[in-house]
């Protein structure tokens, strides 16, 4: 179901306005705070004025969101709600190459992955819940009869502006709440093109609200009182303050963070093929990926071969144009964004990693960083610990399975692995042994609405996707 035309993606299929009001009860209205600017991380030019939701912005989302849940959608059978549910992935993708094409220009990310990858999945999602809309009684939830808990707060990250958005409307939807989302302020334009889609779709005035803003509108949203459920998207230290911020209440929170992954080569691995899924794991969206594979831990007898490979194939990856269909490596997403992987790179440099990136010719204008590796890296080195968040793969090496499940657990956070192995029953024994929400065997960066995905530890609580996504949005 999902073809997308060959024609050469441009500028001139979306219609970017200059100024945009939030989403608030089926219409675009005016803020009452200021504008902020949403740039183009790939040519830094203005694309459009955004308004910055206050607090009384977010109190009337919040109570446009509580008349639609009251008046209409919880009392909507499930049936029809999948009706509308069915309806915006169909428009999702008859408009696919609109967000595909609006998605890359403000977020940075290549369009062959915006196009492939990002809308395809968000179209999977509606889908996917749409068909949970009439099957949620006596489906094992609760007692029977499970009900949707209000109206949900939302907040989203920049780095997936639409498939985030997705992975929170479509299931709390699904269940029959409604819902108040905030995108991130480096990306808000997709969030307000699928709001467009919304009134398409014909959905009821106030089911979904969208207010764009930054920390503060955040921060007014997640704590507002009327708000019965929280659902995170971000880095660790926001996720803590906003667990600190409903501490006490009885909302339902859940809390998706940052992660470290490490990609576990064995000696018996396909070379190629665990290759190919490194340069994915890192630098696919340019490394901006909560679960991305930032730590690549080989076995010591193949260290050698696979980093010669691997270098070969990061000297082909193509970092340039987002909108280019040969782009491999879009923009970093925002000057503060780079300003953290020049910052923690460098670190790298100086605590004795070695640095390498091959040759390549970065654009003058816009935010960019090319691929790069660091070896002889260890648990002391700062960038095995921290999230760098962009094209920066750390590489640390192992002999043993059980020294690789220590390295690999070696971490404060716990979302993602992957373990490339002939072996199925050191798949298994790893995948036992790995503390990591997500383990990818033989493959990495998969997605899928059917499949649960969450964290351990520091990496958040709560699930998303598949059956589990919905028990965060029923009671
Ligand atoms: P961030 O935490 O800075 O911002 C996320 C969102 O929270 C933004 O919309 C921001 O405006 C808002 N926000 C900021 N302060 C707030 C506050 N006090 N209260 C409420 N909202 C507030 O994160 P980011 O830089 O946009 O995204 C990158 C991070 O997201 C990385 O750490 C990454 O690992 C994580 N991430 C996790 C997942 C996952 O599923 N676990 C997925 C994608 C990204």
């Amino acid at each position: 179901p999902f073809e997308y035309a060959p024609a050469p993606e441009s500028r001139s299929i979306v219609d970017i306005k200059p100024s945009y009001g939030l989403f608030i009860n089926g219409e675009f209205v005016d803020g009452h705070g200021k504008a902020f600017k949403t740039i183009s991380p790939s040519t830094e030019e203005v694309l459009s004025e955004v308004a910055e939701a206050d607090e009384a912005d977010v109190d009337a989302a919040v109570k446009a969101a509580r008349r639609a849940y009251t008046r209409v959608w919880s009392k909507m059978p499930g049936r029809e709600r999948a009706k509308y549910l069915y309806r915006i992935a169909r428009i999702i993708q008859e408009r696919g190459r609109e967000l595909a094409v609006l998605e890359s220009i403000d977020n940075g990310k290549p369009i062959k992955e915006s196009r492939d990858v990002d809308v395809p999945t968000v179209a999977a999602h509606f889908f996917y819940y749409a068909g949970w809309a009439d099957k949620l009684e006596y489906s094992g939830f609760g007692n029977g009869n499970p009900q949707p808990l209000g109206v949900a707060g939302q907040v989203i990250p920049w780095n997936f502006p639409l498939l985030m958005l997705a992975w929170k409307i479509a299931p709390a939807l699904a269940c029959g709440n409604t819902v108040v989302l905030k995108p991130a302020e480096t990306t808000p334009l997709t969030a307000l093109l699928f709001a467009e889609i919304c009134q398409q779709a014909d959905l009821p005035p106030g089911v979904v609200n969208i207010v764009t803003g930054a920390g503060e509108t955040g921060r007014a949203l997640v704590s507002h009182p009327d708000v019965n459920k929280v659902a995170f998207t971000g880095s660790t230290d926001v996720g803590r303050a906003i667990a600190k911020a409903v501490a006490g209440s009885a909302k339902k929170v859940t809390l998706e963070l940052g992660g470290k992954a490490a990609n576990i080569v064995f000696d018996d691995a396909p070379i190629d093929q665990a290759v190919e899924g490194i340069v994915n794991g890192i630098f696919f969206n340019q490394g901006h990926v909560c679960c991305a594979g930032s730590r690549l831990l080989v076995q010591e007898s193949v260290a050698d071969e696979v980093l010669e490979r691997l270098k070969r194939r990061m000297s082909t990856l193509r970092v340039g144009d987002p909108l280019d269909k040969n782009t491999d490596i879009g923009a970093i997403n925002s000057a503060e964004q780079l300003a953290r992987i020049r910052e923690l790179s460098d670190i790298g440099e100086a605590e004795g990693a070695g640095r390498w990136s091959p040759a390549c010719d970065l654009p003058s204008n816009g935010f960019w960083f090319p691929p790069t590796l660091f070896t002889g890296v260890t648990q002391a080195h700062r960038i095995a610990r921290e999230e760098i968040f962009g094209p920066v793969l750390s590489v640390l090496t192992f002999r043993t399975p059980s020294e690789a499940i220590e390295k690999a657990n070696n971490t404060p956070y716990g979302l993602s692995a992957g373990v490339w192995t002939d072996k199925g029953s050191l798949i298994l024994h790893m995948a036992n042994q790995l503390r990591a929400g997500v383990v990818w065997a033989n493959t990495f960066n998969k997605f899928d609405p059917t499949s649960p995905f969450g964290g351990y530890k520091e990496s958040g609580y709560g699930r998303e996707g598949g059956r589990h996504g919905l028990e965060a949005y029923l009671k």
